[in-house]
């Protein structure tokens, strides 16, 4: 079987240098909040370009943290309402409604699955003061018309990152757009821990001091308290196996992109809707708008198509099987209707695309989606 993504093989990779890692931290006797945190925040934060890195628990908190942040420092008020796509992963809405705040669902780009700009300028109304751009399946949203309209209205920028580290356009990467990003580093994403931990980068000085209270009790001095805080830390192994993680991201996603890139001139299904790359280059390759982290196609005949390349010997998966507004959580929005959100939900299908795939594997896929007969 071709898995979806091998997580043993993507670490064992790295195996001595983690072990090497994980011995410094026992060596050091430290396991909260010290020099590999440190180290990491500062390693990060230069990838990304930004003046600051904060890490916290998750790429959920990341999110959830940054809003209440802005609430506390009385950039946002409970009830303000907050745009973010229809067909995103449900996190991107939780972090909005565990505020108090009121999210604004708006249907996609129905090339990019990305926020659309026209379609989010329609649905600002007076008591819009957010977006939530997703940078949807690794590639970037259209950052650039999307922070014109929130210039224009005054309107705080937090990206989604969490598919995203080092999806870029015109040398700026993800997390570098916005007021603030939030990127989750779960073991399957790009840039993936061997746990649970997150990040908030951001230019902001006020707002870097102020997450770095609110993920530690809301406290930037022991004992002293300003915030009403969690506890949402990354922890000194976690960034330590980030650290080197960190290191090998950019060769993992050219990979990823030799990947897609075999796919895209591969696949020749007319029935089949391959990934459309925007802000593109030259050639696939030089397109760096997009990281990969998924590689979603979209059919009518998804569930026979799953079937036959399972049976090929492929492992498939679907993200998402059932979109946000239909959910039993979100039970105040399950009448709703978005056409193109519940279409993606019900045709799409996401490739094996795993750093570690051989060509023969890439090979395989192709052959087995190119013997399917609707
Ligand atoms: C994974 C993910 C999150 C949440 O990250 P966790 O670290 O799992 O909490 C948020 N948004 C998107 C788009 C994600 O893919």
């Amino acid at each position: 079987m071709i898995q979806f993504l091998d997580l043993k093989e993507i670490n064992t990779q790295y195996r001595a240098e983690l072990l090497e890692a994980c011995a410094r931290v026992i060596d050091s006797g430290w396991f909260v909040g010290g020099n590999e945190l440190a180290s990491f925040e500062k390693e990060f934060s230069a990838y990304c370009g930004t003046k600051y890195a904060i890490g916290v628990a998750n790429g959920l908190d990341a999110l959830i943290l940054t809003l209440r942040a802005w609430l506390a420092l009385g950039k946002l008020e409970q009830g303000d309402e907050v745009i973010v796509p229809a067909n995103t992963y449900i996190a991107s809405i939780l972090a909005i409604s565990a505020n108090g705040l009121t999210p604004v669902l708006v249907e996609p780009d129905e090339n990019s699955y990305n926020l659309s700009p026209e379609n989010t300028r329609k649905a600002i109304t007076k008591k819009t003061k957010a977006i939530l751009p997703v940078h949807l399946y690794g590639q970037l949203a259209d950052m650039p018309a999307l922070l014109g309209i929130a210039k224009e209205h005054g309107l705080l920028v937090l990206e989604d990152s969490a598919q995203a580290h080092g999806a870029e356009i015109n040398g700026i990467k993800a997390g570098n757009w916005g007021h603030a990003s939030g990127f989750s580093f779960y073991p399957g994403k790009n840039l993936g821990a061997l746990g649970d931990a997150g990040a908030v980068t951001t230019n902001d000085d006020e707002l870097a001091e102020t997450l770095k209270a609110l993920r530690n009790y809301g406290s930037q001095e022991k004992y002293k308290n300003l915030f009403k805080g969690v506890n949402s830390r990354l922890d000194e192994i976690q960034a330590a196996m980030l650290s080197v993680k960190l290191r090998k991201l950019d060769e993992e996603t050219q990979r990823r992109r030799e990947i897609a890139a075999a796919y895209k001139t591969g696949i020749k299904k007319s029935k089949i809707k391959l990934p459309d790359v925007q802000h593109k280059a030259a050639t696939i390759e030089q397109s760096y708008s997009h990281v990969w982290h998924l590689f979603v196609i979209r059919t009518q005949y998804r569930s026979a198509l799953q079937q036959h390349l399972n049976e090929q010997g492929v492992q498939t998966l679907i993200h998402y099987p059932i979109a946000p507004h239909k959910q039993k959580a979100y039970k105040e929005w399950n009448d709703q209707s978005y056409p193109l959100t519940e279409a993606m939900h019900e045709e799409v299908l996401s490739l094996p695309i795993s750093p570690v795939m051989t060509d023969e594997q890439v090979q395989a896929v192709i052959s087995a989606i190119n013997s399917f007969t609707s």
